[in-house]
């Protein structure tokens, strides 16, 4: 008979190993699978500043090792390897990897969400000089300059906003005419003296030296394009839940999230979500640290009961 974990966690980013840290320390038997490195999409990033407790900022890689470190120390076991696919209905849950398969009493699932990039040439080999994914992480860089916001959902008009705060100016290059972010939206940023929209416009072309200088925007109507220089580019075009494992039997909403509440519970018992890929407003490393903290705390209460 195979072991059976008391919690599995799929996903070792700050979600995962913060609801490891919790679990493993309230004594239950745990394991971590990561198919990378710990830290998920903190790891890209050269620095947090918005994370409490460093006073200078820390940065994403080292806070993963710690956060790693930090629930081993209470007994977290971590299995390198990539989930293929999950049985999750029933009492016991059956995890499978390319490295060899598990069985668990609950499943924390904390899989994250990917932006979603534009495509062009450059772009990931920029990621944090000049090409940004988040406004609200990186948007400080930028006081005073001159930056580029590719998006019409409430994420870009919101991105577009608080950047108003901070830069000089701000450009929302946007395909269609018109917004489709939510109305609480348009009037703050028509009214914003420094931010200048481009309809029916794509950018096409980044254009580096050492860092992003300048984008090609391009007209989808009348072709024209034109060069214009920016400091900071911020793509808020969405993001892709990674949920891929999970459908046909965990409820997903329209855009592939988990649905689950504050309590982190999903649809099915003993099955609980966690951070980014989690239904929620705010995707940043404390509130995926918080929503593996109440995960572990329900997967415990949810042990006690049987
Ligand atoms: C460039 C960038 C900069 C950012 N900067 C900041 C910042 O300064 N401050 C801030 O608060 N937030 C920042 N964020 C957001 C923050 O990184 C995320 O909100 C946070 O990492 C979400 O944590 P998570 O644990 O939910 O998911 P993730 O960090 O995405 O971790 C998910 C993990 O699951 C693993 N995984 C996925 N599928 C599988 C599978 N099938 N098998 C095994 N493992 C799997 C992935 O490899 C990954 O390690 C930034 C994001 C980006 C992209």
């Amino acid at each position: 008979m195979s072991h059976t974990y008391d919690t599995v966690i799929l996903g070792g980013g700050p979600a995962g190993y913060t609801a490891a840290l919790y679990t493993s320390r309230a004594g239950l038997d745990t394991l971590l699978i990561e198919k990378l490195s710990p830290g998920g999409q903190m790891a890209l990033t050269d620095i947090i500043d918005n994370y409490p407790g460093f006073d200078t900022g820390v940065d994403g890689f080292t806070l993963g090792m710690k956060m790693q470190s930090g629930a081993e120390r209470f007994g977290t076991k971590t299995a390198y390897g990539e989930v293929l696919s999950v049985e999750l209905a029933g009492e016991a849950k059956r995890i499978v990897t390319d490295s060899g398969e598990y069985f668990a009493r609950t499943v924390i699932l904390a899989t994250g969400a990917n932006p979603r990039t534009l495509g062009l040439a450059n772009e990931t080999e920029f990621v944090g000089r000049g090409v940004h994914y988040c406004a609200h992480c990186d948007g400080r860089f930028y006081k005073g300059k001159t930056v580029m916001v590719v998006g019409g959902g409430n994420s870009a008009a919101s991105d577009a906003l608080y950047l108003s705060h901070l830069a000089e100016k701000v450009i929302l290059v946007h395909r269609r005419d018109t917004l489709r972010a939510t109305k609480i939206y348009h009037q703050p940023l028509m009214e914003a003296k420094n931010v200048e929209f481009l309809w029916n416009s794509t950018v096409t072309q980044l254009h580096a030296e050492a860092r992003l200088t300048s984008v090609t925007v391009t007209n989808r109507i009348t072709g024209e394009a034109q060069e214009i220089p920016i400091d900071g580019f911020f793509v808020s075009v969405g993001r892709v839940p990674v949920t891929e494992l999970y459908k046909g039997q965990i409820d997903l909403d329209e855009y592939g999230y988990v649905v689950a509440d504050e309590t982190t519970k999903t649809n099915l018992p003993g099955v609980f979500v966690a951070g980014d890929v989690r239904t929620k407003a705010l995707r940043q490393v404390i509130t995926a640290a918080s929503d593996g903290a109440v995960a572990a705390h329900y997967a415990e209460e949810y042990l006690n009961q049987k």
